[in-house]
């Protein structure tokens, strides 16, 4: 099964979909990883991303496109993805619709992680990411505890765009571009609303659920 991890940015999306990585055989594919990837090779593209990134706003969808096609044509990825912070606006969406057509799959289920503006911003604002594995803590509500990371504290940074300037921008975007996709999935009867103020734990519980009650 595909997934898709709805939900404004700091709602946990990529914590929960590390959980799922690990419990479901399924692989996660960030856009925002993806695109942090490619800054690394400091080519005039990357210098572009980076810069729309730091600003808050949204990368080309032909870009995304891009890398999206990449992931959807290898077999190892067949009908095993969970998607995190993709689609961002309708065009992502339809343009998604039409590659799962024609690489033979199916989204599953979108699952809608909710919660309020004030708790986005502390979300946002507390998270630290590992630079050598990728897993996401957060110094307020989730710190790095031994059993679940293995690598030296030291890696831990804060993303560049995760500042309070940043974080209006993204949130602006999310309200006008993202959320009007909800109606697009309702009307394909495969969305699942999910209170995403509440404890790591109870929320992977009911993404649990719903993926158990949806068959194979
Ligand atoms: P994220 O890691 O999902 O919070 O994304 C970080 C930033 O990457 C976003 O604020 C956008 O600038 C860019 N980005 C990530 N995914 C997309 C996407 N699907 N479409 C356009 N821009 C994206």
């Amino acid at each position: 099964m595909n997934i898709i991890l709805f939900g404004p940015p700091g709602v946990g999306k990529g914590t929960q979909a590390d959980n799922m990585v690990k419990n479901f055989n399924l692989h996660k594919i960030s856009t925002g990883d993806l695109l942090r990837d490619e800054i690394k090779k400091n080519t005039d593209l990357s210098k572009k991303i980076k810069s729309i990134i730091d600003k808050g706003l949204l990368v080309s969808d032909e870009t995304i496109s891009d890398l999206i096609v990449k992931i959807l044509s290898k077999k190892i990825y067949f009908n095993r993805l969970i998607f995190d912070g993709y689609p961002r606006n309708l065009n992502q969406a339809k343009s998604l619709d039409l590659l799962i057509k024609k690489y033979n799959q199916k989204i599953s289920c979108v699952l809608n992680l909710n919660i309020d503006k004030e708790s986005i911003i502390k979300r946002v604002l507390g998270r630290l990411v590992c630079a050598k594995c990728g897993l996401t803590f957060n110094k307020y509500f989730d710190p790095p505890q031994k059993e679940k990371y293995d690598c030296n504290l030291k890696y831990l940074k804060t993303r560049s765009d995760d500042n309070k300037n940043t974080i209006k921008n993204r949130l602006k975007i999310y309200t006008n571009k993202t959320l009007p996709i909800l109606d697009y999935y309702a009307d394909q009867r495969i969305l699942y609303k999910i209170d995403g103020t509440r404890k790591i734990n109870q929320v992977y519980g009911e993404i649990c659920d719903i993926i158990g009650s949806l068959g194979s």
